[in-house]
Order: C-alpha cells, then structure tokens, then sequence
C-alpha cells in the first residue's frame, strides 16, 4: 500500500496520481534511481572483471586504477540503493 504525500490518503500501486488531491505518486522518481542503480551495478561488476583480468592483459588500465574506479562505483552504487530504499519507505 502507498500513501499520497501531500493529503496521505491511500492508493493502490496502480495509480500513480492521487485521486483526492491530484499529486503525482513516487513512479517516476524511483524508476529513474533504478535505472541509474542498475547501470552503475553494471559498470562495476564490468571494473571488477577489468580489474581481475588488468595485472594479465598489458592493454587494461592499471589495477591500482581499476582498484579506484571500482570502490567508487561500490560507494555509488550503495548510496543509489539507500536512495530507492528511503523511497520506498514513504
Ligand atoms: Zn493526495
């Protein structure tokens, strides 16, 4: 069950406006922060394979570098998680 924000009135998951006040619900807020985790969950799962394979292949990015690129996409990718479970819970 969701509640309306701004009147706190209760809505089915179908609806995306609330019909006591007309505020629009969540929807689009959340499904842009998912699509931005799913990438950034992609980006570091591909770091991390670049990463194992870096200290065999000479043409990769170093590993330190690769070590970097993927903690920050880790510390990215948890804050985006926070982010759509804070929503969630509204
Ligand atoms: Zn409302």
């Amino acid at each position: 069950m969701e509640r309306c924000l701004d009147c706190n009135s209760l809505l089915t998951r179908a609806e995306t406006v609330c019909i006591e006040c007309g505020t629009k619900v969540g929807g689009d807020e959340r499904g842009s922060a998912g699509f931005v985790a799913s990438i950034v969950s992609t980006l570091f799962y591909l770091s991390a394979v670049i990463m194992c394979a870096s200290p065999f292949i000479d043409k990769l990015p170093s590993f330190v570098f690769c070590v970097l690129i993927t903690s920050a996409l880790l510390f990215v990718m948890r804050t985006a998680k926070d982010s759509t479970q804070k929503l969630r819970k509204k």
